[in-house]
């Protein structure tokens, strides 16, 4: 089973007919757990129309404050209670996010049945995890804005008990050996190599969801990664004609970011309520291919992307 990535809302700042506000679930490989990532309102009607599932949402990652990636949450919370788990959720995010929370809770008399445990994200900081690890890098927004890099962990080789017991070799001691990579001589004389039995290792995949952000150069550290989530909220073309410039990032920026940075696969999301046509849309793809060369896709709601 790969890493599932889920995309549950694509628009920026308002919601249109065909794309909700800002939300990203990811389930790690091998695992029944949901992390989400931003919480646009109307999020938890998004999940109702996919795989992900609100019990089995146990962490939740905000990359800021404004509202078109938060203000869902109440509602997902409030539902999580009412789907009847009393597992504890743990929340991370920018400093704000627990007081505006629990503001809510109280003046709207909201008791949880769990327990939620508030992680305030400073600057770059590692998160760990039993399978993954997730690294957090400051941001360039009008507010305080955080990036998530989900990182998996790299994956040892493992002895294949099934191929050399098909070989003819039984448990004991030359099994010992062979799992730890020796070479093995048998008593007909035949030289077995253990490290034919045992798999390669497996690199942990990386995947970068951004925030809202201006300068995707922020990323750069992290070169060849797996997959870039990041948002594009308009064309160049668009944006120069701009009378206020907001702190948002461009298809051509992007690109020509993640051409740099050698990411083999670029998602475009945060898209701006203008490009609501298919032909304004193809417009943020076209830009964004004329400066990357990998797979780049413009995200839609509900789509899934597996790696
Ligand atoms: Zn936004
Ligand atoms: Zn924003």
């Amino acid at each position: 089973m790969a890493i599932e990535i889920v995309f549950l809302g694509t628009s920026a700042g308002v919601p249109t007919k065909n794309r909700n506000l800002s939300s990203i679930a990811l389930r790690p490989k091998q695992s029944r757990e949901w992390l989400l990532f931003d919480c646009g309102e109307a999020t938890q009607h998004q999940i109702m129309k996919s795989s992900v599932s609100i019990p089995k949402i146990d962490k939740i990652f905000i990359t800021h404050l404004h509202g078109d990636h938060i203000y869902g949450i109440f509602g997902l919370l409030a539902s999580r209670a009412m789907s009847g788990t009393d597992k504890a959720i743990s929340i991370y995010g920018p400093d704000g996010l627990e007081e505006m929370i629990e503001t809510v809770k109280r003046l709207s008399g909201l008791n949880l049945p769990f327990d939620i445990t508030y992680y305030t994200v400073k600057g770059s900081q590692r998160l760990e995890f039993e399978h993954y690890t997730i690294e957090t890098v400051k941001l360039s927004h009008s507010i305080e804005s955080i990036g998530y890099i989900f990182i998996e962990k790299d994956k040892k080789g493992h002895f294949d008990i099934e191929k050399a017991k098909s070989a003819g070799i039984s448990p004991g001691p030359i099994i010992a050996k062979l799992k730890r990579g020796e070479t093995v001589t048998l008593n007909d004389g035949i030289v077995i190599d253990g490290k034919e039995f045992i798999s390669p290792p497996q690199k942990g995949k990386i995947v970068i969801i951004s925030g809202d952000n201006d300068s995707p150069c922020l990323f750069e550290k992290y070169g060849s990664v797996d997959l870039m989530i990041h948002e594009a909220t308009y064309t160049q073309r668009d944006f120069d004609k701009l009378e206020r410039k907001f702190k948002h990032t461009t298809a051509k920026d992007l690109a020509a970011t993640a051409q740099k940075m050698g990411v083999k696969k670029l998602v475009l999301t945060h898209i701006s309520p203008r490009y609501d046509t298919a032909q304004r849309e193809t417009e943020l793809i076209k830009e964004a291919k004329r400066y990357y060369e990998g797979e780049a896709i413009l995200a839609k709601d509900l789509m899934t992307i597996e790696i």
